[in-house]
């Protein structure tokens, strides 16, 4: 067979007869020859280190940014069970698949098992059969369960989003505060604790709540590189939406909506412009639900139109955009949303949405809230609006919102350090605007919104306008050459320079600030930012940013190879991830690997992927290079 005529014998002897003693002790070396990884993510050696020394650990790491090996990798270099508690059943189903496929034993326990199963797969504890173990958190108030867990001799716990035991988190979950009971029931077991998202004060809360002794803390970066953002204004959102979703139509994107009508209307749209997308809802009958998110998943259909719903627990790793229709509700949830591309490394997009009457719409929905969350809420959407209208780097501005500073020129793609809109000297326009304001103030009393003073700035007819006699303002349509939104955009830029001040609450009004006044008074020069370009052509600034060290290859090569992935994800009922991620495909198109020691050194092909996939992959690069060889030769 051709394939054997090319393996090495170098190749052969480390697919048969796994060198145990090395991998066992030497993690760069197990790394590879279980994951078929070549180096560690950042603080991903250190903490390997200390969890196979026995030390508790407390680890934050962005998503994706690799947590799952921290537990996988020590797992399956000591003896003993790891036992993995995450809040996330359809994960689990995910991730003992990956293990499994890449030849480590792993299980898991939870309500969706039938009791055959789930018998079958307790024998095979007590056997001592898994080298890991996934449990729904609930699943430890059960009667014996200590009593099991015991015998199955654990040696280590993972708390896989261990932000759920507080109560100080956006996400609490009861059945986390039963967690407190392990280090009680098994003193000596090293614990754990994994989590992408947490303040301060939850990091306290979880180191406490489980009663970590002495942990190491790991905090990474929450910079995630290879993502890009930009703020595109809305105009005609929908065709802008189209026209976006019709440059990627190959490529898997998760495009985030407010309402069930919108999630529904978007999907239906796209489909009609040729865009397979499928929606995602609370509203939509479970089956249909989970269907459309595995239909995804598996690389079906690209795109999938989704409320917030959508994605905890989504383990997909070629997300290349995600794409926010409407403005979340705060940049916290943003930075997870967003979080969900790119998770391979490869370069992946982040575009918002925005127009000014998404904060309005927004204040509303707070309104309707309990008195004390108010403030809070209206906080929290400050802080949003300032991200989607500043003209600062929308990366720091993230960064900073979890503490963390970006040097100034480390940004690696963002609209407004790649793109940066024009600034021009808006003194006149600024004069007439905060005139406006104090013109309306002194004839009425009273001050209004936004809204109000540009349809005075504009002369428009309104009611209110003949109401309150403000058509006969001096102001009264002096601003007719510059359309509305501009104004409203003018208003908010002076609002976020200062010159202006909007009030708190449902009924917010304009009011001139002190340095307003002076500004007015002394005819101080104003330097305003022109509005932002509406879809930018593909090729140009913040696309290019990521880094991404895949390039792309044979693009038919890597075709076949996406074929090929998924005749065998079908065959084995598993994601197409699970088998290989883009990223190692990729290099396998540019590489054109040409025996099996060569396919070992492509990222992620790790020695039981090797046997099990290694000649079906080299087969169908030979069958490529032979085609075109024909093609060439006729
Ligand atoms: P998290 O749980 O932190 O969001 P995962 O554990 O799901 O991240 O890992 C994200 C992706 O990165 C997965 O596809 C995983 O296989 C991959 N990955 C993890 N560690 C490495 C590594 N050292 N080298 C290359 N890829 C890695
Ligand atoms: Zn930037």
């Amino acid at each position: 067979m051709i394939v054997e005529a090319r393996m090495s014998p170098d190749a052969g002897r480390e697919v048969g007869q796994p060198v145990s003693t090395l991998f066992d002790t030497d993690p760069k070396a197990a790394l590879k020859h279980h994951f078929g990884f070549d180096a560690f993510r950042p603080l991903q050696a250190d903490i390997v280190d200390d969890v196979l020394a026995g030390r508790d650990v407390f680890a934050l790491l962005p998503t994706g940014g690799g947590k799952s090996l921290c537990f996988q990798l020590p797992a399956v270099m000591r003896p003993g069970l790891t036992v993995v508690v995450s809040p996330l059943i359809a994960l689990m189903k995910d991730q003992v698949d990956a293990l499994t496929a890449a030849g480590i034993p792993a299980t898991f326990l939870n309500s969706t098992l039938d009791a055959n199963e789930a018998r079958r797969r307790l024998r095979t504890l007590h056997e001592g059969g898994y080298r890991l173990l996934y449990l729904a958190p609930e699943r430890l108030a059960l009667p014996h369960v200590y009593r099991d867990l015991e015998a199955w001799n654990v040696t280590r716990f993972a708390i896989d989003e261990a932000h759920c035991i507080s109560e100080w988190g956006h996400d609490f979950r009861p059945d986390y505060r039963r967690l407190a009971e392990l280090r009680r029931a098994f003193p000596s077991v090293p614990v754990l604790a994994l989590t992408a998202t947490a303040t301060t004060r939850v990091r306290e809360d979880i180191v406490e709540s489980l009663q970590l002794r002495d942990p190491r803390r790991y905090v990474a970066s929450f910079n995630r590189p290879n993502l890009s953002y930009r703020v595109v204004e809305k105009q005609n959102a929908l065709k802008q939406l189209l026209a976006f979703g019709r440059t990627r139509r190959k490529e898997s994107g998760i495009i985030y909506a407010a309402s069930r009508r919108q999630v529904e209307t978007l999907a239906e749209k796209l489909r009609e412009a040729g865009i397979a997308a499928l929606p995602y809802h609370a509203g939509l009958d479970p089956s249909e639900r989970s269907y459309n998110q595995e239909r995804f998943v598996r690389d079906d259909v690209p795109v999938i139109c989704a409320t917030v719903a959508f994605g905890m627990g989504i383990n997909k790793s070629n997300v290349r955009y995600v794409v926010h229709f409407d403005l979340p509700k705060n940049l916290e949830s943003y930075y997870q949303e967003t979080g969900r591309a790119g998770r391979d490394g490869l370069p992946a997009e982040c575009v918002l949405f925005y127009g000014s009457n998404d904060t309005a719409k927004l204040l509303g929905f707070i309104e309707e809230k309990e008195a004390d969350e108010r403030e809070r809420a209206r906080d929290a959407l400050r802080v949003m609006q300032h991200y989607a209208e500043g003209t600062e780097c929308r990366r720091a501005m993230l960064l900073e919102y979890f503490g963390e500073r970006l040097a100034p020129g480390d940004c690696t793609g963002c609209d407004n350090c790649f793109a940066p809109r024009a600034r021009f000297d808006g003194t006149v326009a600024a004069q007439k605007f905060l005139s406006n304001v104090v013109r309306v103030r002194q004839a009425s009393g009273f001050s209004v919104g936004l809204n109000h003073l540009v349809d005075v700035l504009t002369g428009r007819e309104t009611e209110k306008v003949r109401g309150w006699n403000h058509d006969a303002l001096t102001t009264y349509g002096i601003g007719k050459g510059t359309a509305r939104p501009e104004w409203i955009a003018i208003g908010r830029e002076l609002t976020r320079l200062g010159l202006l001040r909007q009030t708190p609450g449902l009924r917010s009004v304009v009011e001139l600030t002190e340095s307003g006044r002076k500004t007015l008074l002394e005819r101080r020069t104003v330097e305003l930012t022109a509005a932002a370009v509406v879809e930018r052509d593909r090729t140009s600034g913040a696309d290019d940013g990521g880094s991404g060290d895949g390039g792309p290859g044979d693009e038919e090569l890597f075709d076949d190879l996406r074929a090929l992935r998924k005749r065998i994800a079908d065959q084995r009922d598993v994601p197409a991830y699970v088998i290989f991620p883009d990223t190692t495909l990729r290099a396998m198109a540019r590489d054109v690997p040409a025996s099996l020691a060569e396919l070992r050194s492509i990222p992620g092909v790790g020695d039981k992927k090797l046997a099990d996939y290694g000649e079906a992959f080299l087969s169908a690069i030979a069958s490529r290079a032979t085609r075109e060889n024909a093609e060439e030769n006729a």
